[in-house]
């Protein structure tokens, strides 16, 4: 895959890979974590006689379980659940739920595992888990989902808890989904526990800001990130991948600061919009119609043209945001990138870019932000949920989004503090990993050999 590990480290990755086999996406994170941590081990050798690291890299908990349903036209379907409880030494286990037919067992731990250390950089009380299905909501209807969702939760149920396991939302699961799973809970175990998911409706329990928390704190850090190198967002030009949730409030936020967003993508390809993408009408598409971006394109008329089928990171920019999927900036997408001058890179999604992609980004001195830093204010913002859930409080809009704008900047300076303490000024990658993992260890230590 890319140059030896550092000595004290690769032992560990090689039981990783014989007790994981064929989880490349699991590997993929592992290694990029336990890359960064030669340094911290020589440093601290009660961290390596404790066997942090192999203790942190295999999952406290992994329920895998079956879900069966009927569609409309009472055909019956099988599909597989997952949850994986990662691990606890900051707090209840917590991170959102996928349902895409690319879901398996590797593509969740990976998930998990990268949570657990963007959690603890968050500064919050939250340990790291991650779940999902196999299930595939495009074309479904409502009714669909709904059962699927009631399916799902009659085995997850038992599992979860404000104190235990709290999921969220990740790719194919936004408010709705999380409006029946919730709805199924409450009925099973007749309790309104609100703190047992985040991403609720307004109304009943949800937090202002959630929706567009992991978008918007993008943003943010990526103007933390270029206020570091005396750069402003203000007159950028940048690009965006995807379209979902984490996209749209990504362009909404950068068009805010005054960056002009010029792009967005699906599937099934991108759209250019010059004059800067018009995020209203965006939502109304993605949000109301659950329609493509192609749609887009079509009703933002001859302003926008839609090009399919080829990659979404030729189109010049000054700014990067990844914000689709794993592994979607490639190598060759990242040379394209840096030739057109790209300055800074934030990923939206979680592991967007490939490993090669951050080298490519690392030797051209691309400023580079990890998904485990750069998206937290997501999860950080499922924290500040369950802080109102648990208080019985709700905040207004500005006041949340002050938090996360403080936890954005946590997030950034401590990563930045922690680079410049193991003498990797400006890497964010070894930074982020540092510092998640400093805070995850200390933790696990301090509570024993469990
Ligand atoms: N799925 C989001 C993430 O990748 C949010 C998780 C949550 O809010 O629990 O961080």
């Amino acid at each position: 895959m890319s140059a030896n590990l550092d000595e004290k480290v690769q032992p560990l990755f090689d039981e990783v890979l014989k007790r994981n086999p064929g989880e490349t996406e699991f590997h993929q994170a592992v290694r990029e974590v336990v890359e960064t941590l030669g340094p911290v081990l020589a440093k601290r050798p009660e961290l390596a006689s404790a066997k942090i690291v192999e203790r942190i890299c295999e999952p406290e908990r992994q329920l895998i379980f079956r879900v069966p349903w009927a569609d409309d036209s009472g055909e019956v379907h099988v599909n597989r659940g997952f949850r994986v409880e990662f691990n606890s030494a900051l707090g209840p286990y917590k991170g959102g739920l996928r349902f895409h037919p690319s879901v398996n067992l590797g593509i969740v731990k990976f998930l998990g595992f990268e949570q657990v250390f963007k959690n603890a950089l968050t500064g919050m009380p939250i340990g790291g888990g991650k779940g999902g299905s196999d299930f595939d909501p495009k074309g479904r209807s409502d009714s669909e989902v709904m059962r699927f969702c009631q399916s799902f939760m009659t085995e997850l149920y038992r599992h979860l808890g404000e104190y235990t396991d709290v999921p969220a939302g990740d790719i194919g699961v936004g408010g709705r989904e999380i409006g029946y799973l919730f709805g199924q809970y409450k009925r099973i175990t007749n309790r309104y526990e609100s703190g047992v998911l985040t991403g609720k409706g307004l109304n009943w329990g949800g937090a202002q800001v959630r929706k567009e928390a992991t978008g918007y704190g993008c943003v943010l850090f990526t103007a933390e990130m270029l206020a570091a190198r005396d750069l402003a967002l203000e007159g950028m030009r940048v690009a965006v991948s995807g379209s979902g949730n984490v996209a749209v409030y990504a362009i909404e936020k950068a068009q805010q600061l005054g960056a002009r967003v010029v792009t967005c993508s699906d599937s099934s390809g991108y759209v250019v919009d010059e004059k800067g993408i018009d995020v209203e009408l965006l939502k109304q598409v993605k949000e109301v119609e659950r329609g493509r971006v192609s749609d887009y394109a079509r009703q933002r008329g001859a302003d926008a043209h839609f090009v399919s089928g080829s990659s979404v990171w030729e189109v010049p920019c000054d700014v990067a945001l990844p914000s689709a999927t794993q592994n979607e900036l490639t190598g060759s997408d990242a040379t394209t990138l840096v030739r057109n001058g790209v300055r800074a890179v934030a990923e939206g999604a979680n592991m967007p870019t490939t490993p090669e992609g951050a080298r490519v980004f690392a030797e051209a001195g691309v400023a580079f932000a990890p998904g485990k830093a750069a998206n937290a204010g997501g999860v950080a913002t499922s924290a500040l949920e369950m802080q109102q859930n648990a208080s019985r409080d709700t905040w207004t809009f500005s006041h949340t989004e002050e938090r996360l704008a403080e936890i954005m900047r946590h997030v950034h300076d401590s990563c930045y503090e922690t680079a410049e303490r193991y003498g990797r000024p400006g890497d964010y990658v070894a930074g982020a990993n540092i510092a998640g993992f400093e805070l995850v260890a200390e933790a696990m230590l301090a509570q024993g050999l469990i």
